[in-house]
């Protein structure tokens, strides 16, 4: 069914409050726990989910929950009739457009995303501060080194995706890379991405994805996933699940919250 109006639309209508805009989606404050940013609105699928009480549903479903319309059919009829002055049909056109154009790929398998990762970490050192806030928390310098902890690189990019690539790094499908408008191939980091690289390793050690810890004085938004959803060629982490020790011959297993705090809690 095509719809004169889009979840954005629909959220402009109820007053939700925009965090960040992405290319196929874009954070508001939830209406429902008021948790700020956590409201993901997809505009391909029309659909929102909230990261931290899990109220998910479609467009129609938000509108009606958030005024006084009882179903979806009179939420429909309420904003295709009386809605359509506030919406834009060529800003929803545009949407529409960037969706289509951005075509994402899967994600690459474990031993391609082992062998990328490495290479990545292997060209990036740990600075100072990082280490320092690493053995704070009780690390050893060993651990340190083992687990690969690196800082995420500032200004040097593209000179590392050619590194890279001389390394015979196969990155589309890395979650973390994608290309451009013109077919090159980039790395989704930026400046406002300063922090340290956390390996997220398997039961096999092997690193089949990575945090940023950022170093920012935000508290709820502290670790990020090295990811390229909703870029050209891109993909999502999917965030794995980071194991530590030997799963299969320990009698107990404890789940923890967080790569770095898991693996923290296992040196310890
Ligand atoms: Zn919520």
């Amino acid at each position: 069914m095509d719809f004169p109006f889009d979840i954005y639309d629909v959220a402009n209508k109820i007053g939700l409050v925009l965090k960040r805009q992405h290319n196929k989606s874009a954070d508001y404050n939830c209406p429902f726990c008021d948790g700020i940013g956590k409201l993901n609105l997809n505009v391909e699928y029309n659909a929102y989910r909230c990261n931290k009480c899990g109220a998910y549903g479609g467009m129609l479903d938000l509108f009606c929950k958030c005024t006084n319309v009882p179903d979806r059919k009179t939420a429909y009829r309420y904003l295709a009739v009386n809605g359509s002055d506030d919406f834009s049909i060529q800003k929803r056109e545009q949407r529409q457009a960037t969706v289509s154009s951005i075509k994402e790929v899967p994600k690459a398998d474990i031993d391609r995303l082992d062998f990328c990762y490495r290479a990545l970490l292997d060209e990036l050192e740990l600075d100072t501060p990082h280490k320092w806030n690493l053995l704070e928390r009780g690390l050893s310098e060993e651990a340190i080194q083992e687990n690969l902890y690196k800082s995420v690189p500032v200004d040097t990019y593209n000179i590392l995706v050619d590194k890279l690539l001389e390394k015979d790094c196969d990155l589309i499908g890395v979650p973390g890379f994608f290309t451009d408008i013109n077919g090159e191939i980039r790395v989704n980091i930026h400046n406002h991405m300063c922090g340290f690289f956390v390996p997220v390793f398997n039961e096999k050690r092997q690193i089949q994805g990575m945090q940023i810890r950022l170093d920012t004085m935000d508290t709820k938004r502290k670790y990020v996933w090295f990811s390229s959803a909703e870029r050209i060629n891109g993909c999502s982490s999917k965030s794995p699940v980071q194991i530590s020790g030997d799963v299969f011959g320990s009698n107990a297993v404890y789940v923890t919250e967080g790569a770095l705090k898991g693996q923290i809690a296992h040196f310890l």
